[in-house]
C-alpha cells in the first residue's frame, strides 16, 4: 500500500491518533490532525506535532478535515459525532486505526475481542509467544497503538492486537489470520443506538475478511457469538468451560484439552494457571487452541500459563501477610466483574467495596456475599449504600479511606483468609482513576511489613 502524497485527516490526538499521523507521516503522506478538545488537555500531542512538523487544530472540527483522501478515527469518537456524520455524507472514507495499521503489517495479526477479558487474554497470548521465542507485540487497546510498532516486526513475528467493537467498526480489509471472540454481553450499547445486536455486529465484523487459511476462535458456551458467526469460509474452533467439543479447545475434570477433529491430547491442567478464577481459564483456552495451532510443544505452554501473573489490577495478587493474601481487583468497577472475583476465591474474604457508584443492584451478589465473604470495609461516596444493603446479610464497616480499610483488615482477618479490593464502583470520587486506586491499595498493603 503506498500513501505518499495522500491527505490524511485523523480524529482524534490521543494515542493511536498520535501513532497514526507519525506513521503517515513517516511513509511521506500528509496528515492533518483535529481534535475538539482544548488544548491544555493535548499538551502532549502539541509538543509532538510541532517537532515533527504535522498540521493539528485543536478545540475544533473546520471544514479542512474534509479536505482529504481519507480520515482515521480514534476510538473514543462516536458514530453519530457531528465530524463523522458530515464526512459520511460527503462519502468520506472512514477507517479506524488498527485498519490503516493493518496495510503495513508483514507478521501475523491475533486480534483478540469481546465484551470482558481482552486484556488479560491478549497479555497471555503474547507472554505464551514471548516464552515460546516467538517475537511477538501486544498492542491495540491494550496501551500500545498498533501505527507505533507496525513497522518493526516481520513476516515471522506476532502482533497480538486488543481489539475493542469502536475499532472494528470501521475496518474493511482488516484481517487478523488468527481472531477470538472472547464473550459478547450488552455493554457501550450507548454507542450504539441502545441496539443490542448492531453491538454483536461489530464484534463480528473481526472475521468478515479471514478466509480457509485464516482461524476464528469462538466461545462455545456463549450464544450470543454462536447465533451470529456468519463466514463460511475460516476454519472455526470453539473453547468451552462446560462441555467436549470436537474442534477446539476445552475444560473437563481440571484438565484443559486440544480437540482436532476426533483427535483429544491433554495439554495443561487448570491448576497450572497462576491466574485465579473459571473466568481466566475460558480467556486460557482460546490461548491453548492457538498455540497448539503453531505446534507450540505442551510443556511451553504449560511453562507459560504458570509463569504469566497476570494484568496488574485484575485480581492482581499483592503479597502474602501471616498466612492472609491481598488482591488488588480495583479494574472491578461493576457488579459482574465482584461477582467474578468472588467465584475465583475458596478461602473467606474480606472484601473492600465502594466508590462512584454508577446505579449498582446488589441483589446480584446477595447470595455470593453471604456464602464468600466474612467482612464488608465500605469506602467513597457510595459507603453508606453499601452499608445500608450489606449490614444484615455480612459485618460491614464503613471506613474513611482505602489505606484504613487495608489496616482495619491487617488486625482482623484470620489465616488462611483473602483481603480483597473489588469495589464494583468507579474510582473518581477519591482518585483519578482505577489503576491510581489500585497502586494505592499495593503500596498500604506493602506499608504494612
Ligand atoms: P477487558 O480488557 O475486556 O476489559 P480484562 O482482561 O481487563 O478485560 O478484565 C477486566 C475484568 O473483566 C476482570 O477484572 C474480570 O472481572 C472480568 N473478566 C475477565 N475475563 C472475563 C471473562 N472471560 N468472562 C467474564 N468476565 C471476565
Amino acid at each position: 500500500m503506498n500513501i505518499k502524497g495522500k491527505k490524511i485527516s485523523i480524529i482524534g490526538a490521543v494515542k493511536s491518533g498520535i501513532a497514526a499521523a507519525l506513521l503517515a507521516k513517516k511513509l511521506n503522506a500528509i496528515p492533518f490532525v483535529s481534535d475538539s478538545s482544548n488544548e491544555e488537555k493535548l499538551i502532549a500531542a502539541k509538543e509532538i506535532f510541532e517537532k515533527e512538523k504535522i498540521e493539528y487544530e485543536f478545540g475544533i472540527h473546520s471544514n479542512k478535515v474534509f479536505d482529504c483522501d481519507f480520515i482515521i478515527t480514534s476510538p473514543g469518537v462516536p458514530s453519530d459525532s457531528e465530524v463523522l456524520t458530515k464526512a459520511k455524507e460527503k462519502e468520506i472514507k472512514i477507517f479506524s486505526e488498527i485498519e490503516f495499521a493493518s496495510w503495513f503489517c508483514k507478521a501475523t495479526i491475533i486480534s483478540i475481542t469481546g465484551t470482558n477479558g481482552k486484556t488479560t487474554t491478549t497479555a497471555l497470548m503474547n507472554h505464551t509467544l514471548n516464552n515460546c521465542g516467538f517475537k511477538s507485540v501486544a498492542a491495540g487497546n491494550i496501551g500500545n497503538p498498533f501505527s507505533d510498532f507496525v513497522l518493526e516486526l516481520n513476516e515471522n513475528d506476532f502482533f497480538v492486537l486488543e481489539t475493542s467493537s469502536f475499532q472494528l467498526d470501521y475496518i474493511e480489509n482488516f484481517k487478523p489470520h488468527f481472531s477470538v471472540i472472547l464473550n459478547i454481553t450488552p455493554d457501550h450499547l450507548d454507542r450504539y443506538e441502545n441496539d443490542f445486536s448492531k453491538y454483536v455486529a461489530s464484534k463480528m465484523k473481526i472475521m468478515k475478511n479471514q478466509n480457509e487459511d485464516d482461524f476464528f476462535i469462538y466461545n462455545a458456551d456463549d450464544l450470543n457469538t454462536i447465533s451470529t458467526m456468519k463466514n463460511s469460509k475460516v476454519q472455526k474452533l470453539g473453547f468451552s468451560i462446560k462441555k467436549e467439543i470436537p474442534v477446539g479447545s476445552y475444560l473437563k475434570n481440571g484438565d484443559l484439552n486440544f480437540a482436532w477433529f476426533g483427535k483429544v491430547s491433554k495439554v495443561a491442567s487448570a491448576n497450572d494457571l497462576f491466574i485465579k478464577g473459571e473466568h481466566n481459564i475460558a480467556n486460557a483456552l482460546p490461548v491453548l487452541a492457538i498455540s497448539k495451532l503453531l505446534n507450540i510443544p505442551n510443556q511451553k505452554i504449560r511453562e507459560s500459563f504458570s509463569s504469566f501473573k497476570g494484568v496488574e489490577h485484575r485480581i492482581e495478587f499483592v503479597r502474602e501477610i501471616d498466612g492472609v493474601e491481598y488482591y488488588n481487583d480495583s479494574k472491578a468497577t461493576n457488579v459482574d466483574s465482584v461477582i467474578v472475583a468472588l467465584k475465583s476465591f475458596t478461602k473467606p474474604i474480606y472484601l473492600i467495596l465502594g466508590g462512584k457508584d454508577k446505579g449498582n443492584n446488589y441483589d446480584e451478589i446477595k447470595n455470593l456475599v453471604k456464602e464468600h465473604v466474612v467482612k464488608i470495609y465500605a469506602i467513597g461516596s457510595s459507603a453508606q449504600k453499601v452499608y445500608d444493603y450489606f449490614h444484615s446479610i455480612t459485618e460491614t464497616e464503613i471506613k474513611e479511606s482505602l489505606e484504613a480499610c487495608v489496616l482495619t483488615a491487617r488486625n482482623e482477618a484470620k489465616p488462611d483468609s483473602v483481603v480483597l479490593l473489588s469495589p464494583a464502583c468507579a474510582s473518581f470520587d477519591m482518585f483519578n482513576n482505577y489503576e491510581h486506586r489500585g497502586k494505592v491499595f499495593k503500596e498500604a498493603v506493602n506499608n504494612l511489613l
